[in-house]
């Protein structure tokens, strides 16, 4: 007996039921792996059903418009993973069939060392490992390692170390089980060790000591930027632009809106209204719609404030914005924190 047979075993009996292992379709896997990317299974199941029955195959998502697909992605934010998702599905249409190891999937939009690894091992068998955060915090838990996961060449020691274990007949499952113990198990806070498969051999569950682990030392300081979007409207239409590409939310819509560094106030906002479409400040009228909400990313803070009615009759419409009716927004692909200023948008 070693803690890998004990694993699987208990994975044979504990796993969750989840769609995308019900099948060996290299789509669904490969899809599933993509979508869960820093997203819960409870969170990204409902987008799961939803994106499989309108897209069920790599052809029809080839097929789609960026737009329709981002419309499909809506919420789940990191959006640039959609766009991949959709560049890779026409390279892969265009292919005889699905690429069998985890080098070729590496060549494609979007898919990482660990995306390649956990396709290719769960939908082809190939002995690769596939190393996410739980994988991290439940090896370096088992082994008491201190190495700090943030540095590349730790990554490469973990690997190492999971590939000198990882039974040939069941590779997917290896690296599945492992994912499963530490989404399930072997929680960053509070890891149920009492139940946990393994814990005869684990350093960290023996001692107690699991917090120490997985240890990473760099901190990436995040960026505070203020946000301020306005109902600006003309004809009773409003003014919205899709995000231009290569910057964050690429590709979704949004209300007209400015930014700065410095705290946004009725003062500025005015004046951005002024100046941008050479209105008098005494006409803009601008209140708060709503009060300011704070919005937090992977390493970004946003102060977002929201402001209008503006009323233009005559105006210069700033660049890439356009005019949209009020009954269009709700199709518009728009962010989780344009969504939730939308209806009070539509409202006001
Ligand atoms: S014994 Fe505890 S710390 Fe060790 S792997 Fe299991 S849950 Fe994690």
């Amino acid at each position: 007996m070693n803690w890998t047979f004990d694993l699987l075993l208990w994975y044979d009996n504990a796993k969750r039921t989840l769609p995308w292992r019900e099948t060996g379709d290299p789509y669904c896997i490969w899809l599933s792996e993509i979508m869960l990317q820093q997203t819960r299974v409870d969170q990204g199941m409902p987008y799961y059903q939803r994106f499989t029955e309108r897209f069920p195959d790599v052809y029809q998502l080839a097929d789609a418009q960026e737009q329709e697909v981002l419309k499909y992605w809506e919420g789940l934010g990191y959006y640039s993973r959609a766009r991949n998702l959709h560049k890779a599905a026409k390279l892969l249409a265009a292919m005889d069939k699905f690429p069998s190891t985890a080098a070729e999937w590496q060549k494609l939009p979007g898919v990482g060392r660990y995306t390649s690894g956990a396709v290719a091992s769960i939908a082809f068998h190939e002995r690769i490992p596939a190393v996410d955060g739980n994988v991290f915090r439940v090896i370096s838990r088992l082994f008491a390692i201190t190495s700090d996961i943030s540095k590349p060449a730790t990554l490469k020691l973990f690997e190492r170390l999971l590939l000198d274990v990882m039974p040939s007949e069941r590779p997917g499952d290896f690296n599945q089980a492992l994912m499963e113990l530490g989404a399930t198990i072997c929680a960053p806070r509070q890891p149920d060790c009492t139940t946990c498969p393994i814990v005869q051999y684990c350093e960290a569950g023996k001692s107690g000591n699991w917090s120490l682990y997985p240890v990473k030392l760099a901190k990436v300081k995040s960026k505070q930027l203020n946000l301020a979007f306005m109902k600006v409207e003309h004809q009773g239409k409003q003014l919205w632009r899709k995000r231009p590409e290569g910057g964050i939310w690429a590709g979704l819509w949004e209300p007209y809106g400015v930014e700065a560094e410095e705290l946004i106030d009725v003062e500025f906002v005015e004046k951005a209204i002024f100046e941008t479409f050479k209105i008098p400040k005494e006409k803009a009228s601008i209140e708060p719609l709503a009060p300011s909400v704070t919005h937090v990313l992977t390493h970004r803070k946003f102060i977002v404030s929201f402001w209008g009615p503006v009323f233009l009759s005559t105006f210069v419409l700033p660049d890439g914005y356009q005019w949209i009716e009020p009954e269009q927004v709700a199709n518009l692909p728009k962010s989780r924190l344009i969504m939730n200023v939308t209806a009070a948008f539509l409202q006001s």
